[in-house]
């Protein structure tokens, strides 16, 4: 409804948004993204982000994970390039971002001094060289903002955050109830020009402008370990294969959730793992 800044993402609504592969398309037609994920314990996150990225149709992917994670990684995921951090244990530079069209980075990634100096340097990099990936945040680079907060304003426009309840109240503050969380949300979205998906049940997909795209599809066999980084991966794919961050934030989700649907319909909710997201995939 054009009236209200209230939208709900089905079926029709998601397909609609959905760009075709044309026949003469090739690799770099889909983009480069890379993925800034894990640490020692949690490389986990960094594959299944991964994972879950290729999953999205990307053209081509690289991992940047601490050095600990190099094997895991080639060996986990074959389709990937994994730059290898000098830290052994967690991130503590970044490297040269001028050849992707999308950047994430959160999963797995703690909170070390040095991985704090990263998300900054990440940060004034993109900025200062005018770098044209897009931006998505996720997780602890999300508190790492939170504790930080003079990197909110270093944010580069429509740059996707996709913060759980308790990243969010970090974020932006407590909240007595859904309604004032929204609000909140939507104030959030715009003072800083980004793209905030409030996940959950029905997550909202808040706009710059203020409008608010609630999705349709998942389901509480997802409330389990490493769903979230899932999510990081396909909506770095869909910004890596230029659809606007607007649009793959709301994409995503609906396409999150969806193969959340499918997981449990085949072997029920409780079962459930992120794996299985990863599986279902695709249109
Ligand atoms: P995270 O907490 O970062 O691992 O993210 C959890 C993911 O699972 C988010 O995408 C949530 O939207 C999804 N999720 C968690 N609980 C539910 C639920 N009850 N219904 C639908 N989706 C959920
Ligand atoms: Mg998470």
């Amino acid at each position: 409804n054009a009236e209200t800044p209230y939208h709900y993402t089905d079926k029709r609504t998601a397909e609609k948004l959905i760009k075709l592969r044309d026949k003469f398309s090739h690799k770099g037609t889909f983009g480069h993204a890379l993925l800034m994920a894990g640490s020692y314990g949690k490389l986990g996150a960094a594959a299944l982000s991964g994972k879950a990225c290729l999953r999205s149709g990307v053209g081509l992917l690289t991992m940047h994970i601490p050095s600990c994670g190099y094997d895991i990684i080639q060996i986990s995921i074959p389709e990937a390039m994994a730059i290898t951090d000098q830290n052994a244990k967690h991130l503590s530079e970044v490297t040269d971002l001028t050849s992707y069209s999308a950047i994430g980075i959160g999963p797995g990634v703690g909170k070390d001094a040095a991985t704090v100096q990263v998300v900054e340097q990440l940060l004034d990099g993109i900025n200062a060289d005018d770098i044209k990936a897009r931006l998505m945040i996720d997780a602890d680079a999300l508190n790492i903002l939170s504790e930080n907060r003079h990197l909110l304003d270093k944010l580069p426009e429509n740059t996707v955050l996709t913060p759980h309840p308790k990243e969010f109240q970090r974020l932006a503050g407590e909240s007595k109830d859904e309604f004032e969380r929204l609000q909140i949300g939507i104030d959030f979205a715009k003072k800083h020009k980004v793209i905030i998906c409030l996940k959950g049940a029905n997550t909202a997909v808040i706009h710059p402008n203020g409008e608010v795209h609630f999705n349709s599809t998942g389901n509480p066999g997802m409330a389990t370990g490493g769903t979230g980084d899932v999510l990081t991966g396909i909506v770095t794919s869909l910004l890596a294969q230029k659809y606007e961050p607007e649009t793959a934030a709301i994409l995503a989700v609906y396409q999150h959730g969806l193969a959340g649907d499918r997981a449990a319909e085949q072997r029920g909710q409780s079962a459930l793992i992120a794996s299985d997201l990863v599986e279902h995939l695709g249109w």
